[in-house]
């Protein structure tokens, strides 16, 4: 799964590395990561917990970075 940000436009795009017909454009990185999810989930039968994998990294990246905003 691949997630596109084009910063120009608030829109962002969720590619499929093995599927390049398929895209989902959503305007929440989250949302964005969930539609690459079910995608993997539902055509490439992946289980539910590793197709959630990336957007648990992002989350804790995410997590860490307001933490380290609130102790600066
Ligand atoms: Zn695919």
């Amino acid at each position: 799964m691949a997630v596109y940000r084009d910063i120009s436009d608030p829109s962002i795009v969720v590619g499929c590395t093995e599927c390049p017909w398929w895209f989902a454009m959503r305007f929440d990185l989250i949302e964005a990561y969930k539609a690459g999810e079910q995608h993997q989930i539902d055509v490439h039968e992946i289980e539910p917990a590793r197709a959630q994998e990336p957007r648990r990294l992002f989350e804790q990246r995410a997590e860490k970075r307001a933490r380290h905003a609130v102790t600066v």
